[in-house]
């Protein structure tokens, strides 16, 4: 950075658990640097880091998100020493469980194929045919199914809260400013974002602008004329007792698209709307409990037959309908504008690694320890998509 910029902070629009993971990753890689997050709503309310189902898988089709994966494990499962300090160790409550992917004739395919990609990464997963998964799992309706795909390490879920937390917290230790407020416009100068302009009208000089505004991106990003492909689209899950004991029991995903895990005594599950409108308001799809889950989770688990829905949440995906993947880094023309966006459904554990990246991106000019180069926002401009298959809900 130049000297003259070097005097203003680098601003953070929104403090989800990437604005926060970020601002950690700042000031632990440049403990003099000057961070800002500008996040207008501390309770995060209505922020996808406290609606998250927070889970983690090493299951990907893309090369780069299995790398990104296997670092975010190894982050979370000492997120306690790295993000604590003294006698405050923060918990996530990190279960690794696995995530168990099912498929019927037509699927089975896909799935040997992303296994294919898995293993060269060194990736800890097994191929069941329909007999060890009926071994394995004796709850398991699998007369209709061809395969399922089990990650036997790296997996499982965690208190996604509570690590938005501790990168808040310990972000702030390291000495950065959360600002409560909206942040609602841009001043450009030439091919640079030269401040960030508040709802209350005050201004904040910045040496870099970083989009993390989540479900909301879209708009941060039209502020300075850029277009984002980035959506807010509903996405409801479903808390449910049952009274049959299962065990062991992964996070499955079933060919019909639904997902469901253990969480605590209980279950959440969740499925692809049948409706993906923008902006839908965030109340609980219940009909679709009735109509659409509860039937494809009683014909996968007999059980479920019994089960009771308790109660419902909802929150927004950040969907990159552009290839449903990330999109990192500086916008081409506005070199100090960048951008943590898009991760459709798997921001939460990726926020440890890409946090990391995008302070790396600040801080040396470029990636040094990972490179997320396929991520970068060149390859929208360049209509170059970078598919990711295994996308869930
Ligand atoms: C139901 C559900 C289930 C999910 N399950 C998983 C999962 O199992 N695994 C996984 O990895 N991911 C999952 N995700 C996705 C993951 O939670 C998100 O990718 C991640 O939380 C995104 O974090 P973020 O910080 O970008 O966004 P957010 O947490 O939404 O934070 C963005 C922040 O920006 C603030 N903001 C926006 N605009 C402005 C502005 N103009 N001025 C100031 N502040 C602003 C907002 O108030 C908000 O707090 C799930 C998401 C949902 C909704």
């Amino acid at each position: 950075m130049s000297g003259s910029v070097r005097l203003h902070p680098v601003v953070v629009i929104g403090g989800g658990v990437m604005g926060s993971a970020l601002a950690y990753w700042l000031t632990r890689l440049e403990p003099s640097m000057s961070v800002t997050v500008v996040e207008r709503d501390p309770s995060y309310a209505r922020a996808s880091s406290a609606l998250s189902a927070a889970s983690i898988r090493q299951q990907f089709s893309t090369l780069v998100n299995i790398r990104i994966s296997q670092a975010s494990i190894a982050f979370l499962r000492k997120a306690s020493d790295e993000l604590g300090w003294d006698d405050e160790k923060p918990d996530i409550m990190l279960r690794e469980h696995g995530y168990l992917y099912l498929a019927g004739p037509s699927g089975a395919a896909h799935l040997r194929r992303a296994y294919t990609v898995q293993k060269t990464c060194g990736t800890e997963v097994a191929l069941l045919d329909s007999a060890a998964l009926a071994g394995r799992f004796a709850w398991l309706n699998t007369s209709d199914l061809s395969l399922g795909s089990l990650g036997l390490r790296g997996e499982g879920w965690f208190d996604g809260y509570a690590l938005l937390m501790a990168f808040a917290r310990r972000a702030r230790r390291q000495g950065v400013r959360y600002v409560q407020a909206e942040v609602r416009g841009l001043a450009i100068d030439g091919h640079r974002v030269t401040e960030v302009i508040l709802s209350d009208g005050s201004r904040i000089g910045c040496s870099h602008v970083v989009n993390a505004a989540g479900p909301w991106a879209r708009r941060v990003a039209a502020m300075a004329g850029v277009k984002l492909p980035v959506f807010a689209r509903r996405r409801t899950v479903y808390v449910i007792a049952c009274p049959t004991e299962m065990s062991p029991f992964p996070l499955l995903i079933d060919p019909t698209g639904f997902w469901i895990r253990p969480e605590g005594t209980k279950f959440i599950a969740g499925l692809p709307p049948s409706d993906d409108a923008d902006d839908q308001p965030l109340e609980p799809d219940y009909d679709a409990f009735e109509t659409r889950l509860w039937p494809a989770l009683a014909h996968r688990i007999p059980a479920f037959e019994a089960a009771r829905l308790e109660r419902a949440w909802a929150g927004y995906f950040e969907v990159n309908t552009f290839d449903h993947n990330g999109i990192l880094g500086a916008h081409e023309s506005l070199g100090n504008f960048l951008f943590m966006n898009g991760f459709s459904g798997h921001g939460m554990q990726q926020a440890p690694v890409v946090g990391r990246a995008v302070a790396e991106l600040i801080v040396h000019g470029r990636f040094t320890t990972l490179d997320l180069s396929p991520l970068s926002f060149a390859r929208i401009a360049r209509n170059r998509p970078l598919h990711e298959e295994n996308v869930i809900g």
